[in-house]
């Protein structure tokens, strides 16, 4: 292994959907755009303290320029394929979302 930044990549805090448990209490590194972190990457946060937190956008522009460079990375899941299945069955409409889905239906009506 390289001794490279490891980078735990997450959704904008606004995102629309969210896992029950997420925290919305990091910022991304680059950017310090608000992110949301679900359980299994804070739990990956507690275990490594020193991951890169990106948001989506730095992440992808981050990778992007490491492909053009002809850099090696990895990309790894924050858990197990079968824990990250477990979270995706409980997310659920985001109480900080920029547009909720429960405003624009009640514009949509009048
Ligand atoms: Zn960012």
């Amino acid at each position: 292994m390289s001794d490279e930044a490891k980078i735990l990549v997450c959704q904008a805090a606004n995102a629309d959907l969210t896992v029950l448990g997420s925290t919305f209490t990091r910022q991304c590194s680059a950017c310090s755009t608000r992110v949301m972190v679900a359980p299994s990457g804070e739990r990956l946060l507690e275990r490594e303290p020193n991951i890169l937190v990106l948001c989506t956008l730095c992440a992808e522009a981050r990778l992007i320029k490491r492909l053009e460079a002809g850099e090696e990375f990895s990309v790894a899941p924050a858990a197990s394929p079968a824990e990250l299945a477990r979270e995706m069955t409980r997310a659920v409409p985001n109480a900080n979302a920029t547009f909720c889905p429960h405003i624009t239906g009640k514009r949509g009506r009048n």
